[in-house]
């Protein structure tokens, strides 16, 4: 497991709640064995991240596994075959993981049923995203391609969709 250590601010506002989630989304990543992570702390919605120095910064209330494991994977991009951006960050973060499928990426363009209904969309939007990670191998436009996948989705009919279960 890598060490994770807290800034002084984030060590004030820091649950238990959120360990445990740091805990559990950094057995997915492989990469940052052996690593010492810092972890500090944000009022914003979205976090951040400084990739050179292992930093990713995090609200504490409403935190999601999606925003760990977003600012996770902006500390292993570059390497390991996945490309440098928001949207890559949003695929590569979602195909890792079930875990990390529990609210909707922010970067990748949704249409609003996706978005509204996330937890009725979200193993069929991380399936999409790891078959355009398949198809990146062979096309540039895979992100064009994806996200025209998700709005074919938006539009289907909401009987097919009422036949999936979903749940975490
Ligand atoms: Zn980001």
């Amino acid at each position: 497991m890598p060490t994770l250590q807290y800034t002084s601010v984030m060590k004030k506002r820091l649950s238990q709640r959120a360990v445990l989630m740091l805990q559990a989304s950094l057995r997915h990543f492989p990469e940052l064995r052996d690593k010492t992570i810092t972890v500090g702390y944000t009022r914003a919605h979205l976090g951040s991240a400084i990739r050179e120095q292992l930093i990713i910064r995090l609200r504490v209330r409403k935190l999601c596994y999606n925003t760990i494991g977003h600012e996770l994977t902006h500390l292993v991009q570059g390497a390991g075959g996945i490309p440098e951006g928001e949207k890559q960050c949003d695929i590569w973060t979602l195909a890792r993981s079930p875990l990390f499928c529990d609210d909707a990426p922010t970067y990748l363009k949704l249409p609003s049923q996706l978005r509204t209904n996330w937890p009725q969309y979200a193993i069929l939007v991380r399936e999409l995203c790891m078959q355009a990670i398949e198809l990146r191998k062979i096309r540039r436009n895979y992100i064009q391609w994806l996200e025209r996948e998700l709005s074919r989705l938006g539009k289907e009919q909401p009987q097919r969709m009422g036949q999936m279960s979903f749940a975490f």
